[in-house]
């Protein structure tokens, strides 16, 4: 049987096991912490199909500038960390030119696309489906203008099929109550999903993959070789691990592998931050609300209700802020007045983000053998599933997708 070693037991690395598993392959999964050890573990839970807009635009560049002049604005950059980032901040806003910004939509379009498709499948193969929720999400504008801003964005999300429903002043005030009483405007998309909880979702795949032949080995890999015969991920402790490919799917970390391997990926650990609070913080929570203009979201877990966002330019091995984490639960409170703030639990996240914003899924330009699945920036856990199918087409040899040649390592 053919031997696939996944590096990474985040949600990317483990939907890409489980669909290799499920096509019969035999899977080695590498983990150097414990599963979702990283980002996965604390997201804000969306499968936001309807977010084909990536982050590098023109309005997120002068929108990043402005925020950065407030001091709790939810995005930061970590100045003495600058030698270590401000290529990739440039990089970021070259991207956000309106070519490739373009080119980016169309992508992510395809990329969300196939993740509708293919979902529902995964779901079905791990009996999981419970654990997807269909929400509907309310996007909120507190003011006129950041309402009118935002119909661009709604413009490109009708022409991709996204349902939604515009509510302003008192539409909107007897639609959701809890609300503070100024707020402008907002946006209904019904068909908006969340998973219950996403570590649940990580920890519970993982289950499945463990009760279906996953092999699993709780340790780093140090570096990938590949030769005629296939590649060996070797590990801290000098043990290697043999397969006929491997795919690397190690979050922000990912680039530390790619660089061994001679690939130099522009890829930094884009820092995200939230509360989490218990479900009484605000009960009658059913649907995810984003603030987009101030940069975070609340989600109804099963289990609590969840504030975050922000982005936070840092180096991997910086401390966490949590300054940014209170920060955004006190403008949480001013716009929601309902939520009750007592008991949350803090947490900080490293989203693998490139500078356009797209993940890279394809080969190494090393190795035949070597496959790259991370960089999947603020949508990791919406577009994991449509990972894994494109990965497999690659272990298999046969269809490729055109998809693939705008997001691999090449572009770089
Ligand atoms: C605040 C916040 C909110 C978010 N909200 C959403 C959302 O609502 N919807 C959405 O789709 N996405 C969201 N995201 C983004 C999403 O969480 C990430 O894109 C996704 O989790 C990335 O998954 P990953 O598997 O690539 O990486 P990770 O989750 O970082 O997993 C990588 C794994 O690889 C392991 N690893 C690293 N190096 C090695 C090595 N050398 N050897 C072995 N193992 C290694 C790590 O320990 C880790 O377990 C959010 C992110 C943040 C921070």
């Amino acid at each position: 049987m053919t031997t696939i070693v996944v590096i990474g037991g985040g949600i990317i690395g483990l939907c890409t096991a489980e669909k290799l598993l499920s096509e019969g392959y035999n899977v080695v999964l590498v983990e150097k912490n414990c599963i979702a050890a990283g980002a996965s573990f604390g997201n804000a839970g969306g499968i936001a199909f309807s977010e084909v807009m990536p982050m590098a635009s023109k309005a997120m560049v002068s929108q990043g500038i402005r925020w950065l002049f407030d001091k709790n604005g939810p995005f930061s950059v970590v100045p003495q960390d600058l030698p270590h980032t401000f290529s990739w901040l440039l990089r970021f806003t070259m991207a956000a030119r309106e070519a490739t910004y373009l080119k980016s939509v169309t992508l992510q379009s395809r990329l969300m696309d196939l993740g509708k498709e293919v979902l529902p499948q995964m779901l079905s193969r791990s009996r999981l489906q419970h654990m997807v929720r269909t929400t509907g999400a309310l996007y909120l504008y507190d003011t006129k203008p950041q309402y009118e801003a935002a119909m661009s964005d709604w413009r490109i999300r009708k022409d991709q099929g996204v349902p939604h429903e515009f509510l302003i002043g008192n539409s909107l005030h007897q639609f959701q109550k809890g609300l503070a009483p100024g707020i402008y405007g907002g946006v209904y998309a019904p068909n908006y999903q969340a998973v219950t909880n996403p570590n649940d979702f990580c920890q519970e795949i993982f289950n499945h993959l463990s009760q279906n032949g996953l092999t699993t080995v709780f340790e780093k890999a140090g570096s990938i070789r590949s030769n005629e015969r296939g590649v060996e991920v070797v590990l801290e402790s000098g043990k290697t691990v043999k397969g006929s490919k491997a795919v690397v799917a190690a979050g922000p970390w990912s680039a530390e592998l790619c660089n061994s391997l001679g690939d130099k990926v522009p890829l930094i650990g884009e820092r995200g931050y939230n509360t989490t609070l218990p479900k009484e913080a605000f009960s009658a929570l059913d649907k995810t609300f984003f603030f987009t203009a101030h940069g975070f979201v609340i989600s109804p877990l099963a289990d609590g209700v969840r504030v975050g966002g922000a982005s936070e330019i840092a180096k991997l091995a910086r401390k966490p802020n949590y300054r940014r984490s209170t920060a955004m639960l006190n403008k949480a409170k001013e716009l929601v007045p309902a939520l009750q703030l007592m008991n949350g639990k803090q947490w900080m996240g490293m989203r693998p983000t490139t500078p356009d914003t797209l993940p890279v899924i394809g080969r190494s330009s090393k190795s035949r053998d070597i496959l790259y699945a991370f960089g999947h920036g603020h949508l990791g856990l919406t577009q994991s599933t449509a990972t894994a199918h494109l990965i497999h087409n690659l272990v298999c040899e046969n269809t490729i997708d055109p998809m693939l040649i705008g997001l691999s390592v090449d572009r770089f």
